[in-house]
């Protein structure tokens, strides 16, 4: 009888033990990324799961003889000698002096878009339209392991703050805030909605736990076509208890940040070398008052007339603005207007016009809010109240308060926005693995 232990026998070497094995045959599996055939002898690039590793072949170091079939994008298992190579740095490198090939599998076609040079060469569309194809490109997959960075720091990080994983439901009755940007389902007949955020489920579980997060789709149907709204996104999300103000939230992320960036810089190396990420340094992050922030945009911005919220131009001078007087890559604006955040935000007791929240700029964009919310039943029935909100339609949202809730708050991160402004792109489509926008619902 077969018995399955869970072991997994290894059959191929790992670059990174080539140094371990100089002098010595090893077997490496592999996908064919790129040939360069030369007149007596040829290089292959064998794409692994992080690393392309050169090997050589000549005529003169085994009976094995290339042939056509061998083909880029080919599944291979090379065996060969390790020895070291020739870099124009000086720095160390190791290649394979082939001593066989065999293909696992062979395409059936060549790929439609050129994958093997340094870089894709092609509109943004069609590198989407071909996704399954194009990611294999060493920059593009490098953009995704750094997310992948992104999200094991927000994760590791608050799981050491005793945080606990959570995930809400992704289909519900009502839409977390409400508004026009909630895309409706046919469920069985009713209409229900994807969640834009796991906003009140969050806070459910702050009784219950203290500490939450999640990391999950959330969903938003922006009928505008931008360079950052996507119609699905990876939205990180925390909500914690027992804060004595809503500046342990900003506390909470900026410490967050800093492990995500010193992670990025040591175990995704290969990754932030590959694509020249500029990772920034975080010792700790302004802050300024939404009220003094508007008034330096009136200053050095002309047609500003929306004094509620901000334009994009508008951040991106405040983004200007903190790099220059505080050499900060990072803004927190704080106590917007009540009138423009959500109905479960605290009001500032000392200025009922104002709320104790905050939106954290990166290189001049949004990438979170976040704030204290509402925890006390009546001040909150009161709040939706005078919003024109029906509180009976709440009436499992508000269980949370009449069933006693600690003073608390919490924010939500855009894995994309954050991702896109770390790698310097100029649309967010570039750091969503398969994006859904307003035209685009595949692959
Ligand atoms: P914006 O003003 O930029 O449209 P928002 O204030 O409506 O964003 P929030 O509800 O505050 O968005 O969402 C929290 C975070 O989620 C934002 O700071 C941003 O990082 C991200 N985010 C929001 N909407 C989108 C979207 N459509 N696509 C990608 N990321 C988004
Ligand atoms: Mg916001």
């Amino acid at each position: 009888m077969q018995e399955i232990t869970g072991f997994i026998p290894s059959t191929s070497t790992p670059y990174s033990e080539f140094k371990a094995h100089l002098g010595e045959e090893v077997t490496v599996k592999g996908t064919i990324h790129n040939i360069r055939e030369m007149s007596d002898f040829a290089f292959i690039l064998l794409r692994t799961a992080r690393d392309l590793i050169q090997c050589v072949y000549s005529p003169e170091f085994s009976d094995f003889r290339l042939s056509p079939e061998i083909a880029e994008q080919s599944a291979a298992k090379i065996t060969g000698k390790v020895v070291t190579s020739e870099t124009r740095d000086g720095s160390e490198r190791y290649e394979l002096q082939i001593h066989n090939i065999e293909l696992l599998s062979v395409p059936a076609d060549i790929p439609p878009v050129v994958i093997s040079k340094k870089q894709i060469n092609c509109d943004l569309s069609v590198n989407l339209d071909y996704r399954p194809v194009t990611l294999r490109n060493p920059k593009e997959r490098a953009i995704f392991k750094i997310q992948e960075g992104i999200q094991r720091g927000f994760r590791e990080y608050l799981q050491s703050q005793n945080f606990t994983e959570i995930h809400s439901p992704k289909i519900n009755f009502a839409g977390a805030e409400g508004g026009t940007n909630v895309f409706k389902l046919d469920y069985f007949g009713k209409t229900v909605y994807l969640a834009q955020s796991p906003q009140l489920y969050k806070q459910a579980l702050v009784p219950v736990y203290e500490r939450v997060f999640e990391i999950a789709p959330v969903f938003r149907a922006e009928h505008h076509d931008t360079s950052r709204h996507l119609n699905e996104y990876i939205s990180m999300d925390f909500e914690m208890g027992f804060i004595d103000s809503f500046t342990d939230i900003m506390n909470m992320e900026t410490g967050c940040l800093k492990h995500i960036m010193n992670l990025l810089k040591t175990e995704y190396a290969p990754e932030i070398e590959l694509l020249k990420v500029n990772v920034p340094e975080i010792t700790s992050i302004p802050c300024i008052r939404f009220k003094d922030a508007k008034e330096l945009c009136v200053k050095k911005l002309k047609n500003i007339t929306d004094m509620k919220d901000f334009e994009p131009e508008e951040e991106a001078f405040l983004g200007k603005w903190a790099k220059q007087q505080y050499n900060s890559d990072f803004l927190f604006v704080t106590h917007y207007l009540s009138k423009k955040r959500p109905f479960y935000t605290m009001d500032d007791p000392e200025d009922p016009e104002v709320t104790l929240s905050f939106d954290l700029l990166f290189r001049g964009i949004e990438i979170t809010s976040g704030g204290q919310r509402i925890h006390d039943y009546n001040m909150q029935v009161e709040k939706m109240k005078k919003l024109g909100m029906n509180p009976d339609e709440f009436e499992t949202y508000l269980m949370l308060h009449k069933y006693g809730a600690p003073p608390h708050g919490g924010l939500g991160l855009g894995l994309e926005r954050l991702t896109m402004h770390l790698l310097g792109f100029k649309n967010v489509r570039y750091a969503a693995m398969f994006p859904r926008d307003i035209n685009r619902v595949s692959p």
